[in-house]
């Protein structure tokens, strides 16, 4: 295809994915904004094999963060936001797979770059899915340092449910990844795609220690003095009062620490 006509198509059908998902409150109007242009970029200069991989992120989220939710109305306002994800969500989720993409088109003949964004998924979905099918862990889960309980969804805690749902999320990423690979100069990996999965799945997984152990040490955390609980809100909490930075640093908030753990990801995917 002419890869302008490819580029025109990837916009439109980012246009679509992105006006649905606002549509259905899984995006705000930021978020919509943010999932175009990550969108474009992606179906656009990447092609349908990326445009897999980003949906299956997306979807599998989205599906993620709506289930279960009586069980976890209760815990989510622990977290940085509800729901509908804004564009710092977005671009920190899906921004550096997004660079890879576009890396792909100036480099369409190498391998690291379609690598590099698997990785990067794999990482952001093993992450997602952890957050939000942790909360559901039977018992309490234990901050990733100290090992001591904390309560539920207090960022840098750890849980069995958690770290299983996060390696299913990268394995997830990990097989369409393999299914989709383009048929690029893969003659390298072509007798070890065993080894290319396994290499995903560690990659997510790794993706999604580094994001709990920043929560646990550096990320910006907050307290409420009027639900006297810890959260992640900041200016206000959920009940409109103003939160206090209680530790961490203070400009590295929770887009910052999953940007992050997308770099992280995809890092890991280069040196491999
Ligand atoms: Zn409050």
């Amino acid at each position: 295809m002419q890869p302008f006509l490819k580029l025109l198509l990837g916009i439109l059908f980012a246009a679509i994915i992105a006006f649905a998902a606002y549509r259905a409150k899984s995006l705000s109007r930021s978020g919509a904004l943010g999932a175009l242009l990550e969108g474009s970029i992606i179906f656009g200069l990447g092609g349908w094999q990326w445009a897999v991989l980003l949906m299956a992120f997306f979807v599998s989220s989205s599906v993620l963060t709506r289930l279960f939710g009586k069980k976890k109305a209760s815990l989510n306002e622990k977290f940085d936001k509800g729901g509908q994800r804004d564009i710092g969500q977005v671009l920190a989720n899906g921004g550096v797979a997004s660079i890879f993409a576009g890396l792909h088109f100036f480099y369409p003949g190498a391998a690291w770059p379609w690598v590099a964004f698997s990785a990067s998924l794999a990482a952001v979905n093993a992450d997602t899915w952890a957050t939000e099918l942790g909360v559901l862990n039977p018992t309490l889960p234990r901050l990733i340092t100290t090992g001591k309980p904390v309560e539920r969804g207090t960022s840098g805690g750890v849980s069995v449910y958690g770290t299983l749902a996060a390696a299913g999320g990268a394995a997830f990423i990990a097989l369409l990844a393999l299914l989709c690979t383009p048929s690029l100069n893969f003659i390298v990996l072509e007798p070890s795609f065993v080894l290319f999965f396994f290499f995903l799945l560690l990659s997510g997984l790794l993706g999604a220690l580094f994001d709990s152990l920043l929560g646990a040490t550096v990320q910006a955390i907050y307290r409420c003095p009027h639900c006297n609980k810890e959260t992640e809100k900041h200016p206000l909490h959920t009940c409109g009062t103003q939160t206090v930075q209680i530790r961490g640093w203070k400009w590295l908030n929770n887009d910052l620490v999953n940007l992050f753990c997308a770099t992280m990801g995809a890092i890991i995917g280069i040196l491999v």
